[in-house]
């Protein structure tokens, strides 16, 4: 942002939407800048969204859970009303993005907006099925979390604003478990996986099994679920969750980097997705898989 010519400030998400439409020149939003401070983008205004009344976490009366996209990822960190959301695991990834400083001041919405594929929030907010909510001038529309990413860095949003994000009532008993692995804790992950299922009439329900860092976006593994999606209970096996494992880690596209080789992410993605399956059926009272866990306890870390 070398040649950043204007700084716009917004008092509404509408308002926003025009100041960054009226040019002249490229302008881009900007929430908490700590993603903007790291890659410098082109561009000549920015038009700042935080007093354009995004930030907040709120219940509807229907018992959904809304998040304005300004909200601090320190602020997610500290919610009651995420905590009882889905056994709190939104609060637990916002709590690993980066350091204390960083999450006082980075939101969530540019957390998504960034597109990157190790976005932390990412996968986790796409297994308990949230929604975006995108601004235009006049207009609204409500996108699911899943399909809004097109690329790296690229979203379906084009000059519209991310408003905010909502996690369904129905979603808030499912179990979920995530796991964020790093060489270090304030590193991006090296690979993310998030799983989350209900229980419905004996069988399994709702299966989700999400990743981040594998892929060009932050992607579901679709042919896995669709494994153990309305399996009895009692028909569940270790060797049926192995199966599963490696379904998902077939469906990732990791690129070799400095930070670790696709095929040790892949190799994770297979092993993670093993345990956090355990774990979540464990969590449904489903002692099924006796594979011992060494990371039991342990929620996310070092490689
Ligand atoms: C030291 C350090 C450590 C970090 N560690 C992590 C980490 O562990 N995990 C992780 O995921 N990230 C990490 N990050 C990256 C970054 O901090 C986060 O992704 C953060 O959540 C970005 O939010 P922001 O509000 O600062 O975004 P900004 O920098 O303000 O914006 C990011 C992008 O999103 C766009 N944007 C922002 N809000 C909206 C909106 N509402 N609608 C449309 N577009 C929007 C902006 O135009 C920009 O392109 C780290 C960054 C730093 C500097």
């Amino acid at each position: 942002m070398r040649d950043l010519k204007e700084y716009r400030i917004a008092t509404t998400a509408g308002e926003a939407v025009a100041m960054l439409k009226a040019g002249p020149g490229k302008g881009r939003y900007i929430a908490g800048g700590t993603d903007m401070y790291l890659y410098h983008p082109d561009c000549d205004f920015v038009v700042d969204i935080n007093q354009a009344g995004l930030g907040g976490i709120a219940g509807t009366d229907q018992g959904d859970i809304l998040i304005g996209a300004a909200t601090p990822l320190q602020d997610c960190f500290n919610s009651d009303l995420l905590q009882k959301f889905a056994g709190g695991e939104v609060c637990k990834v916002a709590g690993q993005c980066g350091n204390r400083p960083i999450r006082t001041t980075a939101t969530i919405g540019g957390n998504i907006c960034n597109a990157l594929p190790s976005a932390d929030m990412a996968p986790v907010l796409m297994a308990l099925d949230a929604v975006c909510f995108i601004v235009d001038e006049e207009c609204q529309e409500i996108v699911p979390l899943n399909e809004f990413f097109l690329g790296p860095r690229k979203t379906v949003l084009d000059k519209r604003l991310l408003a905010g994000l909502a996690l369904p009532n129905d979603v808030a008993g499912w179990v979920c478990e995530t796991y964020k692995l790093t060489r270090s804790a304030e590193d991006i992950a090296l690979v993310q996986v998030a799983v989350s299922m209900a229980v419905e009439d004996g069988a399994l329900a709702n299966v989700r099994i999400a990743l981040g860092s594998v892929a060009p976006v932050p992607m579901r593994c679709h042919l896995a679920e669709e494994q153990l999606a309305g399996i009895k209970l009692e028909e569940i096996t270790p060797d049926l969750v192995e199966i599963v494992s490696v379904i998902a880690a077939g469906e990732c596209d990791p690129i070799d980097d400095h930070r670790a080789s696709a095929e040790y992410r892949t190799d994770m993605v297979r092993v993670l997705t093993k345990r956090l399956i355990c774990r979540v059926l464990a969590g449904h009272g489903i002692e099924s898989c006796t594979e011992t866990d060494p990371t039991d306890g342990d929620h996310g870390g070092v490689a």
